[in-house]
């Protein structure tokens, strides 16, 4: 509870934005504030357990942040999945749809070694098209995920429904 009214109190409600009628909520604040990216950080970590995963897959943008950071905290690695055609080497790659629009996802190829334990981490969860996307890399690549974190989760969308069984953990719930 402390850490939802953290997250609650660094995030921005931002109307119109990137498009008519979409209501986007800005975690830039968050990122921000050392002391309270940190808590977020630990939040994660603590949910999961520091050995429950091998690599910290973050998705492009502020996934990479979060991971990142993850990764540093608990000696695990990054995979960074990325929107189409920025990896240099043979990738594999899960469309799905958004909120607002279509994209595509990328890792390489040999990103993972098989069985590896992969958590994902994403600033917002909405329909879960993403996420969904981002499971389907890591099986692609041969990982596991072993669960999922997210700084915000939209509730009314069911995101998390298409990620069951495993376990969707959000910080702050709207
Ligand atoms: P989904 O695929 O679950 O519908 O959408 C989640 C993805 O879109 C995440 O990668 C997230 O970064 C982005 N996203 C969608 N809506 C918002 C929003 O209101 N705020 C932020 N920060 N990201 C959003």
């Amino acid at each position: 509870k402390e850490v939802a009214e953290l997250v609650a109190g660094h995030v921005v409600d931002v109307p119109d934005f990137p498009h008519a009628g979409i209501l986007f909520k800005d975690v830039t604040p968050l990122f921000a504030d050392g002391q309270a990216f940190r808590q977020v950080v630990d939040a994660v970590i603590e949910h999961h357990g520091r050995s429950s995963f091998d690599v910290v897959a973050g998705v492009e943008a502020r996934g990479f942040l979060l991971a990142g950071a993850i990764a540093y905290a608990t000696g695990a690695g990054v995979l960074a999945v990325r929107k189409a055609g920025k990896l240099p080497r043979e990738v594999l790659a899960a469309s799905y749809a958004l909120e607002y629009g279509e994209a595509t996802l990328e890792v390489h190829r040999d990103a993972l070694e098989p069985g590896q334990r992969v958590l994902v981490v994403d600033d917002l969860l909405a329909t879960g098209g993403t996420a969904e996307a981002a499971l389907s890399l890591v099986e692609q690549a041969g990982g596991m995920v072993t669960g999922f974190s997210v700084l915000i989760e939209l509730a009314f969308l069911n995101g998390r429904d298409r990620l069951a069984p495993r376990d969707v953990h959000a910080l702050l719930t709207v």
